[in-house]
């Protein structure tokens, strides 16, 4: 019996979904059916045609003649199946003994070309980095993107309403005013946290790098983005001294850099590190001598140097809040630094757009495969 659209006898949701599977599955055999092209356009006729055409009944008997109250719930039911009833229909194919009469294969005809992914450059970036710090005996750490304040800021020795809070636009979750204040949520602003993490976790000696993507309440423009990525590195064990830091950055940098590089520290601040530098390495787009050619060499703004990190020997104040899993701050000390990963990359590929990182456009991304 070839199927008619029946009439509903109430319309309850489960009347209608019992009527939409028992519909759908007359369409499905019919369209297993179709033996010729006639075939095919007769059984497309059949469930598509503008006038008599069984999308068209059920519209009509199932939609139209829905009471007021249960129009809304048909509605949703009716599309869904006229969705899934367009796309059997327009799907359908000769098949079985016809197909073999309708097809020949063409064997010089080029195959299907499934294109492999590759790295997203920043990806690629970052994955360089941590192979580098990897080779020195760091390991891998990760952590929640979404972070409670006390992670992100207090044991950071951010105390609360200190300035150095204004320095990172942070974003914060809605509706926590109840919560005391070191509990409310927050997207990190820094990779920092999991030092945290990892301390409360591991006892002292610790190497680490914490690869990972945070966010700031930045506008978007060509060198801000409201979400990047960072890279963070902490090491603690006994007499860690700030020679330990420059020797492992300024092997890092030559390894990332090319061998060539040369680095140099200024003095800097950030709350969880005592002292502070800035690293800088000589510019490895114009090796150094602010030009290139007789233009100026813009990246490192024809100063020759370019800004790469941030540093410094930890906080004793940091230890104080892991004391009780071996951090005493008289007995360890560690050396911590944090890289922009998505800026390392504009340099190093030469982009001149951040936002082009992010807006998933296949023409841009495809340079990079
Ligand atoms: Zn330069």
């Amino acid at each position: 019996m070839p199927y008619t659209v029946p009439k509903l006898t109430d319309y309850s949701a489960a009347t209608l979904e019992r009527a939409a599977n028992e519909c759908l599955s007359a369409c499905t055999a019919e369209s297993r059916e179709v033996r010729t092209d006639a075939g095919l356009k007769s059984f497309r006729d059949r469930w598509m045609a503008r006038k008599n055409g069984i999308l068209n009944q059920i519209n009509d008997r199932w939609l139209k003649g829905a009471p007021q109250e249960a129009k809304r719930e048909a509605g949703i039911q009716v599309n869904a199946l006229k969705a899934r009833i367009t796309e059997l229909v327009e799907g359908a194919h000769v098949s079985g003994a016809g197909a073999l009469d309708n097809e020949c294969l063409d064997i010089s005809l080029p195959g299907t070309r499934r294109p492999l992914g590759a790295e997203h450059p920043v990806v690629r970036t970052s994955n360089e980095i941590v192979s580098v710090f990897a080779k020195l005996g760091y390991s891998v750490a990760e952590g929640p993107v979404v972070e409670s304040d006390y992670y992100n800021f207090e044991a950071l020795n951010f105390p609360p309403n200190h300035p150095a809070r204004d320095t990172q636009d942070t974003l914060f979750i809605a509706g926590q005013q109840s919560k005391p204040p070191r509990e409310r949520l927050l997207l990190r602003t820094h990779t920092s946290p999991v030092q945290i993490r990892t301390m409360e976790k591991m006892a002292p000696p610790v190497r680490l790098v914490i690869p990972g993507r945070v966010h700031r309440n930045d506008p978007p423009d060509a060198s801000h983005s409201p979400m990047f990525h960072q890279i963070e590195g902490l090491a603690v064990d006994t007499n860690i001294t700030f020679g330990d830091l420059k020797g492992t950055l300024d092997h890092a940098m030559k390894a990332l850099f090319g061998s060539s590089v040369r680095t140099h520290f200024r003095p800097s601040f950030f709350p969880f590190t005592e002292p502070s530098a800035e690293l800088y390495v000589t510019c490895f787009i114009c090796g150094g001598s602010g030009k290139r050619g007789s233009d100026p060499c813009r990246p490192c703004k024809q100063t020759g140097w370019i800004e790469v990190l941030g540093c410094g020997m930890v906080d004793p104040n940091v230890f104080e809040f892991v004391k009780d899993n071996g951090y005493d701050p008289k007995r360890v000390s560690g050396f911590a630094f944090g890289m922009g990963v998505d800026r390392l990359a504009l340099l190093k590929y030469g982009v001149d757009d951040i936002q082009l990182f992010f807006q998933g456009d296949v023409r841009f991304l495809q340079q990079f495969g």
